[in-house]
């Protein structure tokens, strides 16, 4: 049996881990986080995925338990500003799609708009209109916005269940914008409690064993550490991984050009602002820019391709962007590795996080990648054969996960509408991931089904391709011919009935900043 883990690095993926650890072995697993005290953490990844709530569940944490304690808010989809062209914003939000008659409502739409309307979004997704009011999903007792959801009850009644991504049944309608700081003391305080020790030193050493794992590691304070399995969650250096084992990292640079972002934390008076319930990508000359309203203070940051431009230059455009309330914070300039470790688990390595995998965070897949590489190194943990197929299998589903997500991103940069400087006409001109190009031909025809998208889970659906393709305006598509020889009264009752739905919740429900405030 393998009864002890080291994991180095105390960032996001670190804390996650351990946490994630103890709450699935228990004492039985000894586990240890080795930190810097001197090398920072990245600084940033505040957005998360609906799917994040199955970690904290996992971790039996309510949300009026950890979520005040990490300045935490509610998301319900990313607010795409300026894809289309300038001036445009649609939604993409968690909700899956209606069907009425075996078509999405998506596919009606193409085929008839209701009364002539350009926002597909609110169309089809009760969540814009909530989403533009500025709502909390949950009434003032805590109740969630009346929809087919599978929780009714006050969320403080709720007894978290221990369910992972892969089993997700119902699509959950939001997700979480935390401080990352503050989510990794919470993340420490729960894990130290539970066992797991700390220490805080320098690992300056990994000495590796005849066979060419991972012996021990040397530290500049603690001497040798050593464990049976080690994970490395160091961030882009991938310490142990890529520099110890020397696993190449398959870069993504080529498809995925932005390199580079600028990042700020600016405290804001959300009472006065209000808060959006999402994040916003705002498209810029070289790239785009993330808002993440957190309560207390926005992050936000210019995510670029420093091809394109300088990192002043980047500087200069985001505090234009923020206006005066970013005049006296520091900015946090970041170099992004883009890609993924070609296995993420090696001898015994595990990588988790950035050392992992990366793609630029336009979805809010960070977190996810770590959520998923650490549930699926719990599905796949070796026991002390080490048996190669667990690891072949644990690589698999990794690499697929960050390569779906890739090919999911590639397709916002050449479904954009946008064309109006050389870097969105080279978005269009770019090389594409195998497979894109035909998938992209069969969607102009027939929107993505599950047959239709990246094969493999990479945590999206078919509706978060049909609202990209809708909302990005850069590819014709066409309704399906069957819908010509169809009645569409039943259609067009559903887009009457979901408009009447969204509006009579964008007046009812409490805004986020009311219901958070109470949290609070
Ligand atoms: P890091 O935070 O870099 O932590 C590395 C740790 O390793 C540190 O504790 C450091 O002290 C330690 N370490 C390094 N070397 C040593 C050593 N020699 N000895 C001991 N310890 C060592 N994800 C999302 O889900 N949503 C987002 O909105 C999002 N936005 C992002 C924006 C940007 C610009 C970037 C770059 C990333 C974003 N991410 C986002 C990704 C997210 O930030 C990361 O997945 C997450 O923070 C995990 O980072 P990490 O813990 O792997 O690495």
């Amino acid at each position: 049996m393998l009864t002890n883990v080291v994991i180095v690095g105390g960032g996001t993926s670190g804390w996650m881990s351990a946490s994630y650890l103890k709450a699935a072995f228990g004492d039985r697993l000894s586990v240890t986080v080795l930190e810097s005290k001197r090398i920072k953490t990245i600084g940033v990844g505040e957005a998360t995925f609906s799917t994040v709530r199955h970690f904290f569940d996992y971790l039996g944490l309510p949300e009026h338990v950890w979520m005040p304690k990490c300045n935490a808010t509610y998301k319900l989809g990313i607010r795409f500003e300026n894809w289309h062209r300038k001036g445009s914003y649609f939604y993409h939000p968690f909700e899956r799609l209606r069907v009425v008659d075996g078509f999405p409502l998506t596919d009606w739409w193409l085929h008839r708009k209701p009364g002539n309307s350009e926002r597909f979004d609110q169309d089809v997704f009760l969540m814009s209109a909530i989403c533009d009011a500025e709502r909390s999903p949950r009434y003032m007792d805590g109740t969630l916005f009346e929809q087919d959801f599978k929780e009714q009850t006050d969320p403080k009644d709720r007894k978290p269940e221990r369910s992972t991504l892969t089993e997700q049944d119902t699509q959950f309608p939001y997700a979480y914008q935390f401080d990352a700081s503050l989510l990794a003391d919470y993340l420490c305080a729960y894990s130290t409690e539970r066992g797991v020790r700390h220490i805080e030193d320098d690992v300056v050493e990994v000495a590796r064993d005849d066979r060419g794992w991972i012996g021990h590691l040397r530290t500049r304070e603690h001497g040798e550490v050593t464990a049976d399995l080690f994970i490395d969650c160091t961030g882009f250096k991938g310490l142990l991984l890529n520099e110890a084992l020397e696993e190449p990292v398959i870069s993504f640079q080529d498809t995925l050009p932005n390199d580079r972002a600028v990042a700020l934390r600016v405290p804001v008076d959300m009472e006065k602002r209000g808060l959006r319930p999402c994040t916003t990508a705002t498209a810029q000359d070289a790239g785009w820019i993330w808002t993440i309203p957190l309560f207390g203070r926005i992050g936000t940051g210019y995510v670029y391709a420093s091809d394109y431009t300088t990192p002043e230059e980047a500087e200069r455009t985001l505090r234009e962007f923020v206006g005066p309330d970013a005049k006296d914070v520091e900015a946090n300039h970041i170099r992004m590795r883009i890609g993924r470790s070609r296995n993420a688990w090696v001898n015994n390595c595990v990588a988790v996080g950035l050392s992992s995998g990366f793609v630029e965070p336009l979805e809010s897949t960070g977190i996810f990648f770590i959520q998923q590489g650490i549930e699926q190194l719990v599905k796949h943990f070796p026991g002390a054969d080490w048996n190669p197929q667990l690891r072949d299998s644990y690589n698999r589903a990794i690499g697929n996960t960050i390569d779906g997500v890739r090919e999911f991103l590639v397709m916002h940069y050449r479904g954009a509408g946008r064309n109006d400087n050389q870097y969105w006409k080279d978005a269009k001109t770019r090389a594409l991931p195998d497979g894109l190009a035909e998938r992209l031909d069969m969607w102009r025809s027939k929107l993505p089904t599950t047959e239709t998208i990246f094969p493999n889970y990479h945590g999206f659906e078919p509706y978060s391709y049909h609202s990209m393709l809708l909302g990005l305006g850069g590819v014709d598509l066409k309704a399906p011919p069957a819908l010509a020889l169809m009645d569409d009264s039943a259609a067009q009752a559903e887009f009457k009935l979901l408009r009447a739905q969204s509006q009579e919740l964008a007046k009812r429900l409490p805004s986020q900043y009311e219901y958070l405030a109470q949290m609070h």
